[in-house]
């Protein structure tokens, strides 16, 4: 499929943009361009084009605001040392894409048209590319129902959109240890739902756990399984892997109420690499605890393409509250997270082939 590119009339000026990319934080700036692929049922995919970045116009009865057919992706362009861009794994977000498709019932889209939709938004809003030190741009591919009807069944249009954002490091003062807060009344996903889909609803089952893990004095929420409420399943938007002294580790298993990370196979793929046993296995929170506190345990890490890899200090709970190893970086978590970032940011070797060249 060919892509239009319509002229920008109104650019943002070089010198804003200068500005807005020396320090641009997570999320908030955006680049002058966004690509759009339009999908009826009668026609499939059609009209791709990259546009000028603006505002959508909505019927008030279009299927997403009431039924919630949306689903998204998160990936990020690099700059090399060389000056080239790349991406990371992009078919593998492109194939997650179509999976969480298939659960809300919405049409797929051929895996290389979402590649070159990234492809060309990247080349197209280049100058876009952030200076600051570990920088890069975060593309976010979604597509949403944007027919106008009110009846309960799956929509029969879609839009595909992709928008990028300068980002800067997810947070702020490099990678400190996160504080956990396990929710107790709450829960993500439940077997048969869509917590291995990667849809705006879970995200908004997700805020007010998050907003009361704030609320006590912590930065993220971890989410025990729906059942038991006993299994520790993931952060709200971050998977998570368990350290032990002896070398081993364990992320709990993808049984669809988890979401896959790109991230979080990469380093199942990377442990292997240094030979150490990774078990994708159940484990309990009250196992945790005491593997913290015995001292089986060493590191816990927290893991996704926004923040790549994330220590985790603390866990608290109504109940108790325990660090774990130093309450700072661990030594795995700091290895594995050089090395996954050297990988994309094109300074290590990159023996399986995960980046893609633009
Ligand atoms: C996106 C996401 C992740 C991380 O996935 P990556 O592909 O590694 O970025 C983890 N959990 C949830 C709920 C997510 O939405």
């Amino acid at each position: 499929m060919d892509f239009a590119h319509l002229p920008h009339p109104a650019p943002v000026p070089g010198e804003t943009r200068a500005e807005a990319i020396a320090d641009p934080g997570f999320g908030s700036v955006f680049t002058d361009h966004m690509v759009v692929i339009d999908f009826h049922a009668d026609r499939g995919w059609h009209d791709a084009r990259v546009t000028p970045r603006e505002a959508l116009t909505l019927d008030p009865a279009c299927a997403v605001l009431h039924y919630a057919q949306e689903i998204f992706e998160g990936l990020k362009a690099y700059r090399h040392p060389d000056g080239s861009l790349a991406l990371f794994r992009p078919l593998v977000n492109a194939a997650r894409l179509n999976r969480s498709a298939d659960r809300l019932a919405m049409p797929n889209l051929p895996e290389d048209l979402f590649v070159e939709a990234c492809r060309q938004l990247v080349i197209k809003d280049r100058d876009w590319f952030p200076t600051v030190e570990g920088g890069s741009l975060y593309l976010r591919p979604f597509m949403f129902a944007s027919e106008a009807f009110l009846g309960v069944r799956p929509a029969r249009e879609y839009k595909f959109l992709v928008i990028a954002s300068p980002v800067g490091n997810y947070f702020k003062s490099g990678v400190p240890a996160v504080s956990i807060w396990v929710s107790q009344d709450y829960v993500r996903a439940a077997p048969g739902g869509t917590g291995a889909a990667k849809t705006g609803g879970n995200y908004a089952a997700s805020l007010v756990p998050q907003a009361e893990a704030i609320s006590k004095g912590h930065d993220q929420v971890v989410f025990l399984d729906a059942v038991e409420r006993r299994w520790i399943e993931e952060l709200g938007g971050m998977n998570l892997f368990f350290v032990f002294a002896d070398g081993s580790v364990i992320t709990p298993p993808l049984g669809g109420t988890i979401l896959p990370g790109v991230t979080r196979d990469s380093l199942i793929q990377l442990l292997r690499d240094e030979g150490l046993t990774i078990r994708e296995e159940r484990y309990a929170i009250d196992q945790w605890r005491s593997d913290a506190e015995s001292g089986r345990l060493i590191e816990t890490m927290a893991c996704g393409t926004a923040a790549v890899v994330t220590p985790v200090g603390k866990v608290a709970s109504p109940d108790f509250e325990f660090s774990i190893g130093s309450g700072g970086p661990g030594q795995l978590t700091q290895r594995l997270r050089e090395r996954l970032v050297g990988i994309q940011r094109g300074t290590v070797p990159d023996p399986h082939g995960w980046v893609m060249p633009l």
